[in-house]
């Protein structure tokens, strides 16, 4: 089933309205809730439970065979088609928010969510002004019918709380050497060193999405975790979204690689003052704490230049921004040209002096 929520004053859709905890109607600017939403909302499913019930059971068995599945847009009636992990979307013919619900109950509702901050028109001048420092970008690359095209997305994630524990043994030296006459005295005291470490590691972040780049991913943090709200449906709609590719146990080994590696090198950190450190034994232990899936905002605009890609991905809460600005051969060729001929001055007010 897909839901769109609607104004209760025009019944055109509703959007969320970013940095607040509304929905907002673009025709006549009514504004409801997200609470008042969730108590319609819980009030319809204490009615029909078991219909429910049935319907997502439906609902699972064909998601197994499927990848692609086509939804009924609500407002237009037009068909929706969404793939396997579409979670919120738009209709293509009307624009009107569509949440495919089915793929945000059960094990697959986050359980919280950062909504966004940054709404369209702010992330576009971000973009304007990014695009600007650069000299060498194709002028088109700022123009608004490109930039118009930027989506936000919520974008699936895994965070993960550990408590780490390391134990490390090393041995140590310490080497003072000494003169006497011609003689060169070289002490080397010996050390045995031991170390223990507890750590605490809260909501390491891990995309559970196969389209999102991580490294990419990783760029755009920190998000503020004080904003962190429980999730809710209606926070989604006005934005795509995805549910996970992955899941929280699919990618605990990588995370736990990563919490690892952080937690020894925090024990070796501790280690100083030596001539030299050979370390004999580092063991680690982690205990899983908490796993929660959540949904974190991003904006994203992809941009095809002479036949190239590319992304500028921003963080939908800070407005960090991420990505490669294309070169134009043109403006890259002027650039050259003018700095070929300061050269080309400077050499004859040289040449002139000499
Ligand atoms: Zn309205
Ligand atoms: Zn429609």
């Amino acid at each position: 089933m897909v839901i769109s929520y609607k104004c209760p004053g025009c019944g055109a859709a509703l959007s969320y309205k970013e940095g607040t905890d509304v929905l907002k109607c673009e025709y006549c600017d009514t504004e409801v809730s997200i609470k008042a939403l969730k108590e319609i909302e819980e009030e319809k499913s204490q009615n029909s439970q078991e219909e429910f019930h049935a319907e997502r059971e439906k609902v699972v068995r064909e998601d197994a065979v499927e990848n692609f599945k086509a939804f009924h847009c609500e407002s237009c009636g037009a068909e929706i088609m969404t793939d396997d992990h579409t979670a919120a979307t738009f209709c293509g013919f009307c624009g009107n928010p569509a949440l495919v619900e089915e793929r945000l109950v059960g094990e697959k509702r986050p359980a919280i969510l950062i909504p966004f901050k940054i709404n369209k028109q702010q992330a576009i001048e971000k973009y304007r002004s990014w695009t600007k420092q650069g000299i060498l970008t194709p002028r088109e690359f700022s123009s608004t019918q490109i930039l118009e095209k930027v989506t936000g997305m919520y974008v699936p994630y895994w965070l993960y709380d550990y408590d780490a524990n390391v134990s490390m043994g090393a041995h140590g030296t310490k080497v003072n050497v000494t003169r006497k006459g011609d003689t060169e005295y070289i002490y080397t005291r010996h050390y045995d060193i031991q170390r223990n470490i507890t750590a605490e590691f809260n909501k390491v972040p891990q995309d559970a999405s196969e389209k999102m780049v991580d490294s990419v991913m990783e760029q755009i943090e920190p998000f503020d975790y004080k904003e962190i709200t429980p999730f809710e449906m209606p926070y989604l709609s006005g934005f795509f979204a995805e549910k996970y590719n992955y899941t929280g146990e699919q990618l605990k080994p990588q995370v736990e690689e990563r919490v690892s590696k952080f937690a020894t090198d925090m024990a070796r950190g501790t280690i100083n003052g030596y001539s030299s450190v050979n370390v004999t034994y580092a063991n680690t232990n982690l205990a899983e704490i908490d796993m929660v899936y959540a949904m974190l905002p991003v904006w994203m605009l992809n941009y095809t230049y002479k036949g190239k890609n590319y992304l500028l991905t921003m963080n939908g809460q800070t407005g960090k921004m991420v990505g490669k600005l294309p070169i134009s051969p043109l403006r890259a060729f002027v650039a050259w040209g003018i700095s070929s001929i300061v050269l080309f001055i400077i050499l004859l007010v040289i040449g002139g002096m000499l």
